[in-house]
């Protein structure tokens, strides 16, 4: 069962995660888009960091604290996006976070996001890789946490890459049209180490 110290961990591994790959995904933004989707993620994951862990009554709370702060700090598409994911999360993770519960909160989650984003899978965002990845995690569940989440990581590697031939619909690659074509999605590729950092602190 995880603990809100665990989803803090896990939210400590992503901000570092973030910061080691700020200039890779500003390089994929300024590609496709403005230039600034490292610098925003840094910034408002290094905000989320420095919540502090024992002041909240569950995982839940920690994490639609996480969502408000990333709003409160990061303007442009990612910040409200990012947010919604997390508060969607805190607010369907119930007290029982098993592997199932962690599943259904992690949906919920990029739900939030196709909710507020109006995207469809396809569409070049960071959908393209929540979505499979949660297919991932859901086939491999079974085996417990560890294992869904690994799974989850290596699928959503692979999403991300997928992104790199696809023609954005969405957000601002979306106003290149067709030159949106050959650069993998910043947001796919910053979800895909959500991932990658939960299956290496939250398990
Ligand atoms: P901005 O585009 O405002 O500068 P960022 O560069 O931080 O914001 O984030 C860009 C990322 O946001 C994109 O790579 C994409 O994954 C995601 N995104 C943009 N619009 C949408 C949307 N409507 N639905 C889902 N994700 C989106
Ligand atoms: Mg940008
Ligand atoms: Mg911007």
């Amino acid at each position: 069962m995880a603990e809100t110290k665990d989803f803090f961990a896990w939210l400590t591994a992503y901000k570092e995660l973030i910061v080691e790959n700020a200039d890779y995904l500003t390089d994929l933004d300024r590609r496709i888009g403005d230039a600034d989707h490292g610098a925003n993620m840094a910034r408002g994951m290094t905000a989320v960091a420095q919540l502090d862990p024992t002041s909240f009554a569950d995982a839940g709370a920690l994490l639609k604290k996480a969502g408000m702060t990333l709003v409160s700090k990061v303007g442009g598409a990612s910040g409200p996006l990012y947010g919604t994911f997390f508060m969607r999360m805190g607010a369907a993770l119930g007290s029982d976070a098993d592997t199932a519960a962690i599943g259904k909160a992690l949906r919920a989650g990029a739900d939030g996001v196709k909710a507020r984003g109006k995207a469809n899978l396809g569409d070049k965002t960071m959908l393209d890789c929540l979505y499979p990845a949660l297919d991932a995690f859901d086939e491999a569940a079974a085996g417990g946490l560890q294992a869904a989440l690994q799974a989850a990581s290596e699928r959503a590697d692979k999403a991300a890459s997928d992104t790199e031939p696809m023609i954005a619909k969405k957000g601002r690659a979306s106003y290149l049209g067709e030159r949106s074509q050959g650069t993998p999605d910043p947001g796919a590729t910053s979800s895909a180490l959500l991932f990658k950092a939960a299956a290496a602190a939250l398990a």
